[in-house]
Formats: structure tokens, C-alpha cells, sequence
């Protein structure tokens, strides 16, 4: 059994607090390095608290499950956002690659294109320029939606 499944089977203790001193330690020690125990511990913690408030020793259902649903809810907020972030920083890079990449190309087909006609070079800075534009303004426009969607969400629950 490993370090991180034998603390876990502590963390419901842990939020009770009836773990001994060199359980407790064990458990402080190992959640300086590890988030997923952490996050869990909290859990377990808002449940208890939510089992201490009780006005009977006899958790009534409903209770139990509204600190439950609460808990849950909590850990979907914080799983969705870091979904968000990641999609952001997805496509913030995407729109880089998408510049960097598309220029190369670009010089090449107008170059060919140049050597035909012979129109001024700015022409080319200038179509690039607005390539650019538009590529980040498609992100920003995503980047925006998305803080739309989430900010919905959030006042619906
Ligand atoms: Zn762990």
C-alpha cells in the first residue's frame, strides 16, 4: 500500500479529529507535497462541519445530502475551472502557432506573387498585419465567449 492510499483512508479521520500525533504528522507531512489529498481533506472537512452543525447526534438524511451536494458542486466548480484555463491557454497557443506557422507560407505564395507583379513590399506587411489581426481577434472573441458561458453558469447556480 502506498504512501498516498494509506493517508487517504486517514483524511474522514482526519477531518473527525481523533487521528494520534504520529498520524498526524504522517498526514501533514504528505499533504505538503500532494494537492489531490488536500483538496479531499477539505472535503471531508466542509461534511464534517456540516455534520457538526446538526441539531440531533442523528444526522437526518437530507442534511447529510445537501453537505454532500455542496461538496460535490464545489469540486465540479473547481474541475471547470481549470477546464476553462486550459481551453484559454489552448487557444491562445493555437493562435500563435496559427501566426508563426501561417507566415512562412505566406511570404512564400505572396513572394511568388510579388515576383509576377512587382507591387510595393509594405503591400505584404500590411495583409499580414491584418491576418494577424484577425487571428487574435478570433481568439479574443473565444476567449470571450467562453468567460460569457462561464459567468451564465455560475448565476444559474
Ligand atoms: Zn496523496
Amino acid at each position: 500500500m502506498s504512501d498516498h492510499d494509506k493517508i487517504r483512508e486517514l483524511l474522514p479521520l482526519a477531518a473527525a479529529e481523533v487521528l494520534d500525533q504520529q498520524e498526524e504528522r504522517l498526514l501533514a507531512e504528505h499533504l505538503r507535497t500532494c494537492s489531490v489529498c488536500a483538496a479531499q481533506l477539505e472535503e471531508w472537512r466542509l461534511l464534517a462541519g456540516g455534520l457538526r452543525r446538526l441539531p440531533t447526534p442523528q444526522p437526518r438524511g437530507v442534511v447529510v445530502e445537501r453537505a454532500r451536494a455542496m461538496a460535490q458542486i464545489r469540486l465540479t466548480e473547481h474541475l471547470e475551472h481549470q477546464w476553462n484555463r486550459g481551453v484559454m491557454t489552448g487557444l491562445i497557443a493555437f493562435a500563435w502557432i496559427l501566426t508563426l506557422l501561417s507566415w512562412p507560407v505566406f511570404r512564400f505564395i505572396s513572394g511568388g506573387f510579388l515576383s509576377m507583379l512587382d507591387p510595393q513590399f509594405s503591400h505584404t506587411w500590411l495583409v499580414f498585419c491584418v491576418f494577424t489581426t484577425l487571428v487574435w481577434a478570433g481568439g479574443g472573441a473565444a476567449a470571450i465567449l467562453l468567460s460569457m458561458q462561464q459567468r451564465r453558469e455560475r448565476s444559474l447556480a
